[in-house]
């Protein structure tokens, strides 16, 4: 067994989109080993510890990268903080409860606007504007053809007219 073989987290290993197992190297990129590469600065082989890796593992360091920065983006609510802070921490004054209670009200409307932003009805209504919106585009359009169509039509008329002028003045 080698040095690295093992992974040292259980999610350092993951199945990339090819169906292939692939864990983390040393580089913090991920490798499924296969000799799949055709870049001339490695062996071919994708990792297994470092070097260039393929695109299917390029996608599992990209996914892995966009949780990081959802996490970052979703940090452990304020209050929760405040609260866990407290467990051994002195009493509370005033103030802090104060505060907790401003972070709690704060984090309860956020919620709240969340929800009602995501309930069913909320959802049927957004589906229903969808189908208007796409409705009137698909009329707007019709109607733009109707026109160019009719302003066809006059074109024909008038080159006609002005045909059958020529013709009476010879
Ligand atoms: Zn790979
Ligand atoms: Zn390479």
């Amino acid at each position: 067994m080698k040095d690295g073989e093992i992974p040292s987290k259980l999610t350092d290993f993951k199945v990339n989109s090819e169906g292939v197992a692939a864990q983390k190297g040393l580089t913090g990129k991920y490798y499924c080993g296969r000799k799949i590469l055709s870049c001339s600065c490695c062996n071919g082989h994708c990792g297994p510890n470092n070097g260039c890796n393929c695109l299917s593992c390029q996608k599992l360091d990209q996914e892995e990268r966009e949780l990081r920065e959802e996490e970052e983006r979703h940090p452990a609510t304020a209050s929760a903080m405040i609260i866990d802070s407290w467990t051994w921490g002195q009493q509370p004054t005033t103030e802090h409860l104060r505060e907790a209670l401003q972070a709690l009200i704060l984090e309860q409307q956020e919620l709240a606007c969340q929800a009602a932003g995501t309930t069913l009805s909320a959802m049927r209504l957004k589906q229903r504007l969808a189908v208007l919106s796409r409705y009137f585009i698909a009329q707007a359009r019709h109607r733009k053809h109707g026109e160019i169509q009719s302003r066809k039509l006059k074109e024909r008329s008038i080159e006609q007219e002005s045909e059958t002028n020529k013709l009476k003045a010879k």
